[in-house]
C-alpha cells in the first residue's frame, strides 16, 4: 500500500494511508543505508493490523526535495502567515523566508492575514507582488480570501510558517474544520510516544493535499548562498541592472548604480532594498568563518 509519513516519534512513523493513519516500524534496511525516513516521505507499506491500525514501512520513494528546518520531504510550496498588524509584520524575517524557500526549490507564497484590522503603516502585498510573489490578503476570522487561498493549495503539500499570534491557527481550522478532529486521532497514538513537544503538525485537506504547521519557524538562517548570487533573490531589481555602471555590481557600495538610483525615484521599495543590504552584510559576515 502507498502512503505518506505525516510524523515520526520515537522510532515510530505514522503513515497516512487511505484516509487512515497507520503506525509503523522502518525495517532495518534503511538504517544500514543511511537512510532516514522524514515527514513527508511517500512509502510503500505493509499493514500488519487493520484493526490496530500498525504497519511496516518498506520502500520510501524518490525525494522531489528535502527541507532541513523543519526536517521534511517532498514539499510543494511555503506560505509565510504574517498579520496585516498585532503583531507587527517583520520585511526582514519574509524576505529571509523567500530566500531559503527559492533556494531550496520550494515556492514560496505570502498570506497577509487580518486583514479586517487598520494598519497604519504601508501595504507589503503590492511591494511583494511587484517582486513577483503570490500575495494572499486574508481576514482567517471573518473567511474573507480564505476560498481564494484554499484553491493555491488543491493537490499539494504546502508548510505553513509565520511568528505566532499572526492567526495560522484560525486559518487551518478555516481550511481543514476537521483539524481537531484529526489532530486528536493522530495524538492519541502518539501519546504513547513520549517525544511529544513541539512537533510539526500534519493536516489532510483530501488525500493529495497536506497543510503543515511548523512551530519555531522563526529565526531563518540562509546557508549555502553566496553574497554576489543574492540580487537574483530580488526580481524587481532586474529591470535596472543594465543601468550599473559596473560589470557584477551587487548595488551596495558602488556608484552609479541602476538599483540605488531606482531606490531614490521610489521605483524599487525601500523595504526591500533596506532587507537586501542587511542580508547581504550577513551572507559575507558569514564567509568569513
Ligand atoms: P497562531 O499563533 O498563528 O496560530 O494564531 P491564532 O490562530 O491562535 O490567532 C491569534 C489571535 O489572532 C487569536 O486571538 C485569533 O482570534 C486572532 N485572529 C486570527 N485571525 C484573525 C483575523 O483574520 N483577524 C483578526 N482581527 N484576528 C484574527
Ligand atoms: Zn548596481
Amino acid at each position: 500500500m502507498r502512503g505518506k509519513i505525516i510524523k515520526g516519534v520515537g522510532g515510530f512513523y505514522y503513515v497516512s494511508a487511505e484516509g487512515k493513519v497507520y503506525e509503523c516500524k522502518a525495517k532495518g534496511i534503511f538504517r544500514a543505508l543511511g537512510i532516514r525516513p522524514l515527514p513527508g516521505d511517500d512509502v510503500e507499506m505493509d499493514v500488519l493490523s487493520e484493526e490496530d491500525a500498525e504497519g511496516n514501512v518498506t520502500r520510501i520513494l524518490e525525494r522531489k526535495n528535502e527541507l532541513i528546518r523543519p526536517a521534511v520531504a517532498n514539499v510543494d510550496q511555503a506560505m509565510i502567515v504574517v498579520a496585516r498588524t498585532d503583531p507587527k509584520p517583520n520585511p526582514g524575517l519574509i524576505d529571509r523566508f523567500l530566500i531559503s524557500m527559492e533556494s531550496r526549490g520550494v515556492t514560496p507564497l505570502i498570506c497577509l492575514n487580518k486583514q479586517d484590522l487598520e494598519a497604519d503603516d504601508g501595504d507589503l502585498a503590492p511591494i511583494y507582488r511587484q517582486a513577483g510573489y503570490t500575495v494572499f490578503e486574508t481576514s482567517a476570522e471573518e473567511g474573507e480570501g480564505v476560498e481564494e487561498l484554499q484553491q493555491s493549495l488543491w493537490g499539494k503539500t504546502t508548510v505553513l510558517a509565520g511568528p505566532s499570534g499572526v492567526g495560522k491557527s484560525t486559518l487551518i481550522n478555516r481550511l481543514c474544520p476537521e483539524a481537531a478532529m484529526e489532530t486528536g486521532e493522530i495524538s492519541q497514538k502518539i501519546r504513547r510516544g513520549r517525544h511529544t513537544t513541539r512537533h510539526t503538525e500534519w493536516f489532510a485537506l483530501n488525500a493529495d493535499t497536506f497543510l503543515l504547521d511548523t512551530p519555531g519557524f522563526t529565526s531563518i538562517w540562509i546557508e549555502d548562498l553566496e553574497p554576489d548570487e543574492l540580487s537574483a533573490y530580488y526580481e524587481e531589481f532586474t529591470p535596472f541592472v543594465p543601468d550599473c555602471r559596473f560589470a557584477g555590481c551587487v548595488h551596495v557600495g558602488e556608484r552609479e548604480c541602476g538599483v540605488k538610483r531606482a531606490v531614490k525615484a521610489g521605483k524599487i521599495p525601500l523595504i526591500r532594498y533596506r532587507n537586501y543590504c542587511q542580508i547581504y552584510e550577513e551572507l559575507k559576515e558569514q564567509k568569513k568563518y
